[in-house]
Parts: structure tokens; sequence; C-alpha cells
């Protein structure tokens, strides 16, 4: 992802994708008994990342290596869900599929535990955000029954 945008292209069609489809890559870059685990956390309500034992990285999503030094001996860690917002932007030239969706918000969040969140923002207008401010990551089901995860304000005290 050069320059922070949700938008992909694809290299096949040109065509832009839409972030959301991380899902996807996860299927790739996770073994099958990994993605199951991240996902039967997030029916759980948990957001789950990996951790590196050996040098301390942390990865979300979930990576089943690291990166990093190249240990193939990472540790799941439940997130505690709470981070700030780096930064959003509205997305008003929608992916064909995506077309009959009304606009709508992607967002980075900064984890407290030190991982960043791509995720649509829910609950909040444009207008209402702003970098810095303090935002939770919720999992919820969608429409289709599956899970997925997404940035929300946090509840003022
Ligand atoms: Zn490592």
């Amino acid at each position: 992802m050069s320059g922070g945008e949700p938008i992909v292209e694809d290299k096949k069609t040109g065509d832009p994708l839409w972030i959301d489809l991380r899902e996807i890559t996860l299927r790739y870059v996770l073994p099958v008994s990994g993605v199951k685990r991240f996902f039967e956390g997030l029916k759980e309500g948990k957001l789950l990342a990996t951790r590196c034992p050996k040098c301390g990285a942390k990865f979300f999503p979930p990576q089943p290596d690291c990166p990093e030094c190249g240990s193939s001996e990472v540790e799941w860690f439940e997130t505690s869900g709470e981070g700030v917002l780096l930064s959003y932007t509205v997305i008003n030239v929608k992916p064909e599929s995506f077309s009959k969706y009304p606009d709508y918000i992607v967002g980075v969040a900064r984890l407290d535990d030190g991982v960043n969140v791509i995720a649509w923002v829910r609950d909040a207008e444009p207008g209402s955000l702003r970098r810095g401010m303090r935002v939770r990551v919720e999992s919820e089901k969608r429409e289709d029954g599956s899970y997925s995860y997404y940035i929300k304000p946090a509840v003022s005290p």
C-alpha cells in the first residue's frame, strides 16, 4: 500500500480494489488454522494480533511468520481494541462492487498495543472525526453473517 491509500490497484485489471479485500489476502498469508482463529476471535468480540517472541514485532492482520527477523514462532495476543485515529478518508469513488453503497469512511487506527488497523469507520460523520481522537476497533456481524471489524469513536466517559 503506497501513500496510505485504502484503495489498491488490481494488478491484472487496473481496477481499484478496496482494502477490505484484506480478508481474502489473509487466506493466502495465514495457514487455515490461523485464519480460523482470527475469525473465531472476531465472533467473540476479540481483535487478535500476533507478536514475535524473538524480536517483539507485532502484526495486524496477524502474520504466521515474522517478516522482521524470519522467526516462525509468533504468538497470538488479544489487543485492547483501543487507540487513536491516525488518519481517515471518505470514499466517494467506489469499486464497482460497492457502487450501491453510500459514501463510506476508511480510517487507520493506531492501537495502544502498537499495531495499526485499517478499517471502515462507523458511527461517525466525517466532520466529527479528527486525527488523534480516541477510537475503538470493534467486531461486528455483517449482513451476510460473516464478521468484520470497524473503527468507532470511543465513548466518552
Ligand atoms: Zn521477529
